[in-house]
């Protein structure tokens, strides 16, 4: 199962990272003093969920090589989510989100490791420091999402590095299985030691994306002081930030004004609203709104919202008093963490903090969290599930969790001709994996109240338009009295 990688002695599993750095500036061995760590001994730091190796599989005057081998273990890192759910919010994760997040373990194993030489201390030879030597860098098993390659070579080319990029197959006895999203990279550059380990610390995550310890103001001092000499200048600086920081729109614009001259930074255009922005925003307001009313009126007082993004809704049902406990759940833990921010978790008073809870999850496997709720939300969500895991949803949420009220809705395909910036077979979002048209979600919705004893009713949203009928459709699901 594993892309078999080999480096000496050692087979990288998925979620294992690798990094190497090879010297060929003479005396090669130069390297370990730089490092601060002995070319001849093996050793670890320990880090929260498992450890980092360093050892140096070649070294000579002429070349010298320094690998450093992210080791997680699953158990670990799963009970460290659980662990750090003290103030109630919890994050399980499940053992194979453990290739998602190693990258961000990277950035942490590279301080822990080679803390000295990334702030340019080398007590033995300081004349170092600030020699730029030929690196020649290797990183294996780097999750990167799709469009990576584009984005590595965005990110890297302009500090100097000649790349090359190779995507490691599923498996290689089994191309047929496809390439998976693990990139292995070769670079190789003129740098400072000390620039191109904070290189590194800034670009694995903000590659990757996920992130696995909360982020707080703290992540942006990081991110500057490692980022000091060289990301001001850097063209793709703001995106490197927004990534790095997950895309939290408040800390960006703070990292961006403190690392810019000029106050008057704008970030780019994701901020500026355009008309169908503001459009689709006061839909998806209506229809919180709508999903509100339709929730109150079943008498539900507890209720899970299945696909809860960012909290939208959760802000919403926390002011009704009607309900008692209120779940989110999500399979993206970044949306999870503006959730939180958007609930003001922090702030709430404790009476409000025991009614909610926010889960990590996947809605396409069975999951007894799930269970015993009188009402379940699922808004703008199954249009984000393949097609052929959306059995496997219906069989999670209607035969196994079975609330009593299920409130579901979705893109009406046919209202799509009215938006202006949506092609002929476009989808309303990147992300979509279908629509469907009015037939369709009435037919879905008729099949599924029958085969697992519900009555029904499908509403529309927002402006009715005659031909190409309402922009959102609703289903409302219930069964007993
Ligand atoms: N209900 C929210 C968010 C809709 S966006 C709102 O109306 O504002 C769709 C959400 O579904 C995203 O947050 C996405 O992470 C989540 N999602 C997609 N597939 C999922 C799955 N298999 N399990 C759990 N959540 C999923």
């Amino acid at each position: 199962m594993t892309p078999g990688l080999y480096l000496p002695g050692i087979k990288i599993n998925r979620g294992e990272m690798i990094l190497t750095i090879t010297n060929t500036y003479k005396p090669a061995t130069d390297l370990g003093y730089l490092l601060h760590k002995h070319p001849a001994k093996l050793q670890s730091v320990d880090l929260s969920v498992g450890q980092a190796h360093i050892f140096y599989p070649e070294r000579s005057e002429v070349k010298t090589t320094v690998c450093l081998l992210l080791d997680i273990d699953p158990l670990t890192l799963v009970r460290k989510s659980r662990d750090n759910t003290g103030d109630g919010f919890m994050l399980s994760h499940y053992v194979n989100d453990r290739p998602y997040v190693s990258s961000s373990f990277m950035s942490v194993a590279i301080a822990k490791a080679f803390s000295t030489a990334m702030n340019g201390k080398c007590k033995e030879k300081p004349e170092l420091v600030d020699l730029r030597m030929p690196f020649e860098i290797s990183l294996a098993s780097l999750p990167v999402p799709s469009g990576g390659e584009k984005l590595i070579r965005k990110f890297f080319e302009p500090l100097g590095y000649e790349i090359e990029l190779n995507r490691i197959n599923l498996d290689e006895k089994f191309p047929a299985w496809g390439e998976s999203r693990y990139f292995s990279i070769k670079m190789r550059n003129k740098v400072t030691l000390r620039d191109l380990l904070t290189h590194l610390y800034v670009i694995i995550p903000a590659l990757d994306y996920h992130k696995h310890y909360f982020i707080s103001g703290d992540e942006v001092d990081k991110l500057l002081s490692k980022g000091d000499r060289w990301l001001k200048d850097h063209p793709a600086r703001e995106e490197i930030i927004r990534r790095y920081l997950v895309n939290i729109a408040s800390l960006s614009k703070n990292a961006l004004k403190r690392i810019s001259d000029d106050d008057e930074i704008e970030i780019d255009d994701e901020d500026e609203k355009g008309e169908e922005k503001i459009r689709k925003e006061n839909l998806h307001a209506k229809r919180l709104k709508i999903v509100l009313q339709e929730l109150i009126r079943t008498g539900a007082e507890t209720i899970v919202d299945m696909g809860c993004g960012e909290g939208k809704l959760l802000s919403l049902l926390l002011k009704e008093k009607q309900f008692a406990r209120i779940v989110g759940v999500d399979v993206s833990y970044r949306s999870l963490i503006i959730a939180k921010q958007r609930l003001k978790w922090d702030d709430m008073p404790s009476r409000q903090k025991e009614k909610i809870e926010l889960i990590q999850g996947a809605l396409t496997y069975r999951d007894s969290r799930l269970k015993n709720f009188d009402a379940a939300a699922v808004i703008e969500v199954i249009e984000h599930l393949d097609p052929e895991r959306l059995k496997s949803f219906e069989r999670t949420l209607f035969e196994f969790a079975r609330p009593a009220h299920v409130v579901i809705t979705t893109p009406n395909s046919e209202y799509n001709v009215r938006y202006n910036n949506i092609g002929e077979n476009q989808l309303r979002h990147e992300d979509h994996r279908f629509e469907w048209n009015r037939e369709q979600f009435r037919g879905w919705v008729e099949k599924i109240a029958e085969r697992y004893g519900y009555k029904y009713r499908v509403e529309n949203i927002g402006e009715i338009d005659q031909e190409a009928g309402a922009p959102t459709q609703m289903a409302v699901l219930s069964y007993g009295n």
